[in-house]
């Protein structure tokens, strides 16, 4: 398998934008497109954009190449080739394999309902947290849905160069978390670990709406021997009745004939002040300005904020 298209030429940094292709590029994939790659050209780093097409049901057909295409339409340009999920399979189950041999994983056969009857303590992620019924083996008779990942009963400090400081216990916040699910797919969690860390991507820039699953992505770092990534999270764009802005919640496509007026959107939405005169300008034009002005200080931090408002750094999360 390929290294994750990147070129060879060595490079103190390197980013990454990874979407998941469950419908067309919105204004808040563009801000995570935006912001990592600013972060990355601003200090001299290769960006790499690998399409995260793990979760086949999720998948929309089409959806890759139209991310693609709205990305090269707004003027990114990526090091290396796009790498695929999907065609990585191998790397994930080699990964599986390891903390299976390392005693890090095992099988769980709790149906959701079980899950539900067990506990009603919620985790940080709107789930349940896992009950850890398998964790000492599988009941007599009952098969193995799932594999899941122990986790430590202690508190994972992240320092991120844009939300601050923020805490997690595992256990007491999440449970062990599946890395295989029952339907046969690797989980988010386990493929992004293992593709940031096989790609060399060593400073990861998204959306806040992953950083509770920052964590999580800690332990599996530690779990694998993997390097730990630098993180930035930013501000997650909502709409007006407060919701990220998504395909559930409908949010309207961003195409590149809307021109570097959307992307001044996006540069405000990220802290700049964009002169009027570069909403006329090529994308060429944009960017180069926009690089030159990139400072991660100026993007405030906050969870979430309505592109309307240029947030101002105070606390709305
Ligand atoms: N594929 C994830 C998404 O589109 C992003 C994963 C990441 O940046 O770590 O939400």
């Amino acid at each position: 398998m390929a290294d994750g298209g990147s070129s060879s030429r060595p490079s103190a940094y390197r980013g990454r934008f990874a979407p998941s292709p469950t419908g067309p590029l919105h204004f808040g994939s563009l801000v995570a497109a935006a912001g990592s790659y600013l972060d990355a050209r601003a200090n001299g780093g290769e960006w790499l954009v690998r399409i995260e097409d793990v979760d086949a049901p999720r998948t929309v057909p089409g959806a890759a190449d139209g991310i693609l295409k709205t990305l090269e339409g707004f003027g990114f340009e990526w090091d290396g080739e796009v790498v695929y999920q999907s065609r990585r399979i191998d790397l994930y189950h080699a990964a599986l394999v390891r903390l299976q041999l390392a005693g890090h994983v095992y099988p769980c056969s709790c149906s959701r309902s079980e899950i539900a009857a067990a506990t009603s303590r919620p985790s940080i992620d709107g789930g349940l947290v896992y009950p850890g019924t398998c964790r000492a083996g599988l009941k007599e008779g009952a098969a193995a849905r799932a594999w899941r990942l122990r986790v430590p009963d202690r508190e994972f400090v992240l320092r991120d160069r844009i939300q601050g400081e923020s805490r997690q216990n595992l256990e007491r916040d999440v449970g062990d978390f599946v890395l295989l699910r029952a339907d046969g797919q690797y989980a988010y969690q386990l493929a992004v670990v293992v593709d940031d860390a096989v790609q060399g991507v060593n400073s990861i820039v998204r959306g806040v709406d992953l950083l509770d699953s920052t964590p999580r992505q800690l332990w599996l770092q530690q779990c694998l021997g993997l390097p730990e990534p630098r993180y930035a999270h930013l501000p997650v764009a909502v709409n007006q009745a407060g919701e990220k802005l998504s395909k559930q919640t409908h949010a309207a496509a961003v195409l590149p004939e809307q021109g570097t007026e959307v992307l001044a959107r996006v540069l405000r939405f990220l802290g700049y002040q964009v002169p009027e005169c570069l909403c006329r300008a090529s994308t060429t034009e944009f960017w180069n300005w926009a690089i030159g002005e990139w400072s991660i200080e100026k993007v405030p931090a906050v969870r979430a904020a309505f592109p309307g408002d240029v947030p101002a750094g105070a606390g709305n999360s």
